[in-house]
């Protein structure tokens, strides 16, 4: 099989990006917008992207595609259907096409879900949280906890393959009180979990509750345990760990996720969105404008910039992702990158004596307390 053969075999994974919110929530950093009356002419835009985009892609099958956000349940389904033609009428959906939304619980009623059914979307990812009132209230989230548990229910009823995102260390947050939003994902049968800590980012209203000392959250000890104890529980019961922050049944990986993590290529399309495309001569890498007046005002200069990726920069990554999946990295690989330097071979002793990494059949994988340091155990086993 040719390189280019192979690289069609896989074929690409398409993410789009939905900025629109009814607000902003006071931990978030991610771009958005908040003027709805946007959102026609978004996808007026959003149409001309995808259609200049795709052209020279249309031998390749989407495997997958993420609608995330933003909030992509705030939008019309019959937006999204549309966007969904025209991506299908430019590359063709895979018959077997995982498409995930992600979603707020406050916008999946009855007749959206069945809406969102309709369209093929089959992966509902909730941007749960927590099931705790007063964490929600914390977080500044519209929904409520009961709310949480309804339409998560629903959701398995129609959907079966979704996944709900969990948040750890919020203000006030005991190592006991994560354990009950934990249990509350295992009651409810959800297959998929992602699991992150909350961090306080540059210019958001959390960073400056922080720093004025009106706000004050459990310290980086804390915040590890719960961690810990959430990787526990939910191996115990089945979960499958297979990256840093994510937790499935198995049969319920997130494809798309795991495509970006394994570096084939990915085309994002929206304001800020990223893509990500490999051929058999190379790789490249671009980003969108972050701006929705410029993405519309002009969608066929949606990418701003983009970059060739150097051998250095490539090897750098696959170590950086291969180490924040179970699956790991194989050890050879990793050893070829060194060219048998003594460095190498200190270092990895180091983290092994460290209890940071494990070496299984010759290939290299992080220990649970390794997960919690994937970055900084990444950044030490790059060559210099
Ligand atoms: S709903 Fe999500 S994307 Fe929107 S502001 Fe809140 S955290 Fe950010």
């Amino acid at each position: 099989m040719t390189g280019d053969e192979y690289k069609q075999l896989l074929g690409v994974h398409c993410y789009l990006h939905i900025p629109f919110c009814r607000q902003r929530c006071n931990y978030c950093d991610f771009f958005l917008v908040t003027r709805q009356d946007l959102q026609e002419r978004f996808f007026h835009a959003l149409d001309e992207e995808t259609i200049l985009r795709t052209a020279p892609y249309h031998d390749r099958k989407v495997k997958t595609v993420h609608v995330g956000g933003g909030t992509p349940s705030l939008v019309p389904s019959s937006y999204l259907g549309g966007w969904l033609e025209t991506l299908d009428g430019q590359l063709s959906l895979d018959d077997t096409v995982e498409i995930t939304l992600e979603a707020n619980p406050e916008d999946i009623t009855p007749e959206k879900s069945r809406e969102l059914v309709s369209l093929g979307i089959n992966r509902l990812s909730l941007g749960v949280q927590s099931f705790r009132p007063e964490k929600l209230h914390a977080l500044g989230r519209r929904h409520s906890a009961d709310q949480a548990s309804r339409v998560v229910a629903a959701a398995l009823d129609l959907f079966g393959n979704v996944s709900v995102d969990l948040i750890c260390g919020v203000e006030g947050e005991s190592l006991d009180m994560w354990e009950q939003d934990l249990h509350a994902v295992l009651a409810s049968g959800i297959p998929h979990v992602s699991i992150y800590m909350l961090s306080v980012e540059k210019k958001t209203k959390l960073e400056s509750l922080v720093r004025r000392g009106m706000v004050s959250l459990p310290g980086e000890h804390e915040q590890a345990a719960m961690y810990l104890k959430a990787c526990e529980l939910l191996e115990e019961q089945g979960f499958l760990h297979y990256e840093v922050s994510n937790f499935s049944k198995p049969g319920f990986f997130s494809r798309y996720n795991l495509g970006c993590w394994h570096r084939e290529s990915y085309l994002g399309f929206g304001p800020s969105a990223h893509s990500f495309t490999v051929s058999s001569q190379k790789e490249i890498r671009s980003a969108n404008v972050s701006s929705m007046l410029r993405y519309i005002a002009s969608p066929g200069d949606a990418v701003l910039s983009s970059e060739i990726i150097l051998e250095k920069e490539r090897n750098d990554e696959r170590i950086f992702l291969g180490l924040r999946l179970s699956s790991g990295l194989l050890l050879d690989e990793l050893s070829g990158y060194h060219q048998g330097s003594r460095g190498f071979e200190e270092t990895l002793g180091r983290l092994r004596a460290q209890g940071l990494v494990d070496i299984r059949d010759g290939v290299l994988v992080l220990s649970r307390k390794g997960f919690l340091f994937a970055d900084k155990v990444a950044e030490e086993l790059m060559p210099s």
